[in-house]
Order: structure tokens, then C-alpha cells, then sequence
């Protein structure tokens, strides 16, 4: 019997939060692939909070997923058939081939990956992959923090906060992560070996804060925006600078809470302390690839940097991991194992 490609398409536009019915699983026969091309099976497939902004059709740095069109993802796939030189069958490949169990490719962007890195797959879709250099480009390019300086960064045990506070350690500095719930601190501070870890979740998270970080805070790398990005606030010294990665808080949003921050506060701080807000998108440090892969293979080799996936089992529950990512229901990166590397 002929094998089954398998693919989850955007069915529609989520208003606010995604639903499970703005997503639909199809299939088709496997195609073959044709001359100049490659035939790949999905091993693991990245999930992402960008691809919440890919739903929708707001105006952004990237194109909208269409309507009807496989969801966009980055993932490590298996060569199944190749008619391209230089790739053979059980090659591993990494590349954006999307939410789908099978894809063809000429190869262009696609990355070969060695089987024998000593490292396991899913860690190449985070602490080695576009999280984790995330990570190090935003923290050192724009945090450069210093040995003796505080950095702060929220969403601490997920894919990007876990290596920027151990990159900030590595560096000297003390490291606080702030992250949802008691299980997610105790990996943060116990495991990965951040100064402190406050829960977002439990009441007064500014005094908290403010006893974690006595001499104030040079660095904010900001995740998530919101109730997080409002406590860190007063707490930010002269000239503290904050890499602006990310604001899941409002993702899902559909407008500003009637509490938040008035611009001109934030701007009266900006202006009295010299803040150096910037916002990033990770490929705007391309040129940093040679650097964080020697510098990451190196600390994941030596045991500097630890890393931990969360793993969904099967393509079919890639939308609920998505959501659920949303959430805060994941804890370390989210990957879905989509097939069994045999
Ligand atoms: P994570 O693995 O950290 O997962 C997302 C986490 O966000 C959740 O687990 C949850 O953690 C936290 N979160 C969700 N909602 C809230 C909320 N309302 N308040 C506080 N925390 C919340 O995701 P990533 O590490 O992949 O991404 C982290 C951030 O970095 C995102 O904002 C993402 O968009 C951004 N990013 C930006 C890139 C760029 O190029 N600029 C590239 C990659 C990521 P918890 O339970 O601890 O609250």
C-alpha cells in the first residue's frame, strides 16, 4: 500500500486565541520526487510562537501563512530519495519544510546535519538551533551584559530564556529568570543554575522582584511584555539595555488592557535613565552563525549550557502544542517527534 503524506493546513484565521478547528490534517499519497529533487520525511518539527503571528494577516516582518496552505516550520527531516548530488538516501537535513509528515526539495536551504554530533535531534531545533542563537545574538549583541550586572529575562525555562541566563552566567553576570509556576523555577535556579527565579503566577511580583535584584537591573531581555515588563520596569538602572525578542503576553491579544502603562511614563524613564530599547528579529545577526555555533557546540559539549525539550508526540497534536505553547503549557522547547529516526 502506497504510503500517506500527511499535512496540517491553516483552515482559518484565529480572532484571538487559536482554536483547534483554525487548523486541518489532510492527506494525500507520498509524492515521488522528480529530476533535481529530494524526497524527505519529517522526524521533528519546531513549534514556535512566531508561527501565531504567521496565522493571522497583520502586517509583519514576515508572509502570512495562506488559507489553505501547509502551517510554516522549521524541522529535521530524513532523505528518503534523492536526485540531487551531494544528498543520499538516510542523510539527515534540516530545513523550513513546513507541518507535514513527507516534502520535496531541490535542496535549496536546506542544512545537512551529522548523525554523529554526539548531540540528540531535537536539541539542534532549540539550544543549537534559531532559539538558541535567539538567544545569544539579542543578549550579546544589544544585553552585552558585564561581569557583576543583573539580567533579567521572563519566559526563563522556555527555549530562548533558558540559554540567554545561562549565557549571561557564562559571561559573569547574575542571572534572575522570571517563569510560570514553582515546578519551572525550581528547573531554572536548580538545574540550569540562574541566581534566582520568581513566579509570575504568585501575588506581588514586583517586591519580589525588587528583593531579587538589589542592585537593580542592567539588562532586561524581554520575552514576554505585559504584567512581566511592568514589574521589571522601575527596577531598570541607568543606561540598562533591553533587547526587545519578544512579547507573548500579546499574542493572542485583541487589544490593550485598559491598565497598561501609559506611553508617556515609559517614555519620561527612557529619556531620565537612558534605556536602550532594541527590537530584534534573529536573523538580523546571520552573520553571528560561525561564532554561535562554535561558542554553543563548545558550552552544550562542556556541560555549560543545559537544555530541555518538551516533546509532543505525532503531527496530529502539533496544533494542540501550539496552543498550548501560547499557554505556558510547555516546559523547555517544544518539539513535536512527527517519526521514528530509524
Ligand atoms: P517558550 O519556549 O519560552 O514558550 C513560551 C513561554 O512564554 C511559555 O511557556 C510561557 O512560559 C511564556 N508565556 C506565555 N504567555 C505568557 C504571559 N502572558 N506572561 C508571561 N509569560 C508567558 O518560547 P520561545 O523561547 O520559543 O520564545 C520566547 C519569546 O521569544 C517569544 O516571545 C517569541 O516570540 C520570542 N522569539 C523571538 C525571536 C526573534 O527573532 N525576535 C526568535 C525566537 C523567539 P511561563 O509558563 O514561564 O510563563
Amino acid at each position: 500500500m502506497p504510503e500517506t503524506l500527511r499535512r496540517i493546513v491553516l483552515a482559518s484565521r484565529p480572532a484571538a486565541e487559536p482554536q483547534p478547528d483554525n487548523f486541518r490534517l489532510e492527506e494525500s499519497a507520498v509524492p515521488q520526487p522528480g529530476a533535481g529533487e529530494i524526497l524527505l520525511r519529517t522526524l521533528w518539527l519546531s513549534l514556535d510562537p512566531y508561527m501565531r503571528g504567521r496565522m493571522s494577516d497583520a502586517p509583519s516582518y514576515a508572509p502570512s501563512v495562506q488559507i489553505d496552505q501547509v502551517m510554516e516550520g522549521r524541522a529535521i527531516s530524513e532523505v528518503v530519495a534523492s536526485n540531487v548530488d551531494g544528498y543520499a538516501k538516510g542523510d539527515l537535513v534540516f530545513g523550513n519544510t513546513g507541518w507535514q509528515t513527507h516534502a520535496v526539495s531541490t535542496g535549496r536551504g536546506l542544512r545537512k546535519l551529522e548523525r554523529t554530533s554526539g548531540v540528540e535531534l531535537p536539541a539542534q531545533l532549540g539550544v543549537l538551533g534559531m532559539p538558541g542563537m535567539t538567544a545569544y545574538s539579542g543578549l550579546l549583541e544589544i544585553g552585552r551584559p558585564k561581569a557583576g550586572e543583573t539580567v533579567v529575562v521572563a519566559a526563563a525555562s522556555g527555549a530562548v530564556g533558558q540559554v540567554v541566563g545561562q549565557i549571561a552566567r557564562i559571561k559573569g553576570a547574575r542571572a534572575v529568570g522570571i517563569a510560570g509556576g514553582a515546578d519551572k523555577c525550581r528547573f531554572v535556579t536548580e538545574e540550569l543554575g540562574f541566581d534566582a527565579c520568581l513566579d509570575h503566577r504568585a501575588p506581588d511580583l514586583a517586591g519580589r522582584l525588587k528583593e531579587a535584584c538589589p542592585q537593580g537591573v542592567d539588562v532586561y531581555y524581554e520575552n514576554v511584555g505585559g504584567k512581566v515588563f511592568e514589574a521589571v520596569f522601575p527596577l531598570f538602572n541607568n543606561f540598562a539595555r533591553i533587547p526587545v525578542c519578544g512579547l507573548i503576553a500579546q499574542y493572542n491579544a485583541t487589544s490593550a488592557p485598559a491598565d497598561a502603562m501609559p506611553v508617556p511614563t515609559l517614555m519620561r524613564q527612557v529619556l531620565s535613565k537612558r534605556l536602550n530599547f532594541r527590537g530584534f528579529i534573529v536573523s538580523d545577526f546571520a552573520a553571528l552563525e560561525p561564532d554561535f555555533r562554535r561558542d554553543m557546540t563548545e558550552w552544550v559539549r562542556d556541560g555549560k549550557v543545559k537544555h530541555r525539550e518538551y516533546i509532543v508526540e505525532g503531527l496530529e497534536n502539533a496544533p494542540r502544542g501550539l496552543i498550548g505553547l501560547l499557554r505556558g503549557e510547555n516546559f523547555g522547547k517544544t518539539v513535536v517527534r512527527v517519526a521514528a529516526d530509524a
